[in-house]
């Protein structure tokens, strides 16, 4: 993901409307770039920092952002643990159904 894609997704990002690949390319590249960590920064403020304040609530940005990036982090990892799961189960599938062609056929 370059720095226009993961910019233009900032919005989607915030608004928890990124899932599986595309959260974690987006995370991915947060990570490694300093320029779109600011951005998202700003805009993590401008969107939910603002409201926040207006309630008069105490408002850590640093912190409610490393808990949304970490949050971010933890649903990749649960995507990744499903997606090897259903690698299993397939694998296992196939295993059986060849076992049953080997059994049918002898
Ligand atoms: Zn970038």
């Amino acid at each position: 993901m370059d720095c226009k894609e993961a910019e233009k997704k900032i919005p989607s990002f915030l608004d928890d409307e990124l899932d599986g690949r595309g959260l974690a390319e987006f995370v991915e590249h947060i990570d490694d770039c300093p320029e779109c960590m600011e951005e998202l920064s700003i805009q993590f403020l401008v969107a939910e920092g603002l409201e926040q304040l207006e309630q008069g609530n105490n408002f850590n940005l640093q912190k409610a952002l490393t808990w949304k990036l970490e949050d971010a982090d933890d649903k990749i990892r649960i995507n990744r643990a499903l997606r090897r799961i259903l690698l299993v189960l397939e694998a296992a599938v196939v295993v059986v159904i060849a076992a049953a062609l080997v059994i049918v056929s002898m």
